[in-house]
């Protein structure tokens, strides 16, 4: 591991390419190969301009990023890009990213705002409802709300000259904002995958639960997520509502949705994933995409080796293939076999005795 300030040599052909962060005054070795990435962002930020005096905003904006970028530091991040909003943040270590995350987000509600930002709906205080009460009540939500996505992957590593900047090139980039997206304010969501391969005993105190697959913009398949959060924010969880795998949009109180695949969706995004029809009746799971019945025979169905239909309804195994019943006859002659027939193979195809001596005459 990289410690602060020492030089550190890269694999990959990247050799002396380092990163100084002047603010903060350390010097990482950007992450290469597999690499996991947070994306951050304020929810509703254009909101919080809007009903806040500039200089508050300004104050809270530049608090925040102290808060990222300390976070950073001490969990040996590389910060790949930054705006006033949002950041992407890329680490060597996913246990690094999933510890960052649960941090940033405990030191935001942890943070003394001000009241004048406290008082519009997208930063207001909420508290945890009491226990026995005598406990302090503890803060759930304060200031601005921050959605985060992770997820790792085998990325390029883009080197800026110009810049001394480090970029990064590949899906994983487009899936972590995907999901940072996807979350709402305060949630942090993490790619399934990632999470099964941590070694959940070096996490900072956390729950977490599934949440469902999605279908992220721009991805064809399906992305099954995980919500972690700190323990001590452990009731935040009440307070999200659910999202349509289809459209990754909140399902809202009054609106109707189905439950399927281990996910929620609109009544009316529960779409076969080929022809888009609305699902309402029954419906066939291919990996892990929902089908009308039409359709996934179309596409997944044995074929019948003679005509190369779908088979829908029984059918005959043989010579190593699938056929109609109807369609298991004598190649030649096209007569069905009888239960006392004979049937032979020549080149993967049945014949009656007859006409297996006529085709390999001259043959063998
Ligand atoms: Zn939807
Ligand atoms: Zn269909
Ligand atoms: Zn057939
Ligand atoms: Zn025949």
């Amino acid at each position: 591991m990289a410690t602060d300030g020492s030089l550190n040599k890269l694999e990959d052909g990247l050799d002396s390419v380092f990163v100084e962060d002047e603010r903060l005054n350390y010097v990482i070795s950007p992450p290469h190969g597999v690499v996991t990435f947070v994306a951050v962002q304020v929810k509703n930020v254009a909101t919080i301009w809007e009903s806040n005096s500039a200089d508050t905003v300004i104050r809270a904006m530049n608090r925040y990023s102290d808060i990222v970028r300390r976070a950073t530091r001490d969990f040996r991040g590389y910060e790949v890009e930054a705006e006033e909003e949002s950041f992407l943040v890329a680490f060597q270590q996913p246990l690094d990213a999933v510890n960052w995350s649960l941090t940033v987000q405990l030191a935001m509600t942890d943070t003394k705002w001000e009241e004048e930002l406290l008082t519009c709906d997208d930063c207001i205080r909420v508290f945890k409802s009491h226990e026995n009460g005598y406990d302090v009540p503890r803060l759930i939500f304060c200031g601005p709300r921050l959605q985060m996505g992770i997820s790792k992957g085998r990325v390029d590593s883009v080197y800026h000259y110009a810049s001394g900047h480090m970029g990064y090139r590949g899906t994983e980039v487009y899936r972590t904002r995907g999901i940072c997206r996807l979350a709402q304010g305060g949630q942090i969501l993490l790619n399934e995958s990632l999470w099964q391969d941590l070694p959940k005993d070096q996490i900072a105190p956390y729950v977490h639960r599934e949440v469902g697959s999605f279908k992220l913009e721009g991805f064809d398949n399906l992305t099954s997520l995980t919500e972690v959060l700190p323990c001590a924010l452990e009731e935040r969880a009440r307070w999200f509502g659910i999202i349509c795998a289809e459209c990754n949009k909140l399902i809202k109180p009054k609106e109707g949705y189905v439950k399927a695949l281990g996910s929620n969706w609109h009544t009316d995004h529960f779409r076969c994933w080929q022809c888009k029809k609305v699902l309402n009746g029954t419906y066939i799971v291919k990996d892990q995409k929902p089908y009308c019945e039409e359709d996934f025979f179309q596409y997944n169905a044995p074929r019948c080796r003679a005509c190369g239909d779908p088979i829908t309804g029984g059918f005959i195994e043989a010579l190593e293939s699938t056929w109609h019943p109807d369609c298991f006859v004598c190649q030649r002659c096209h007569k069905a076999p009888t239960k006392d027939d004979n049937i032979f193979e020549f080149n993967a195809l049945p014949y009656c005795t007859e006409c297996y001596s006529t085709v390999t005459y001259g043959t063998t």
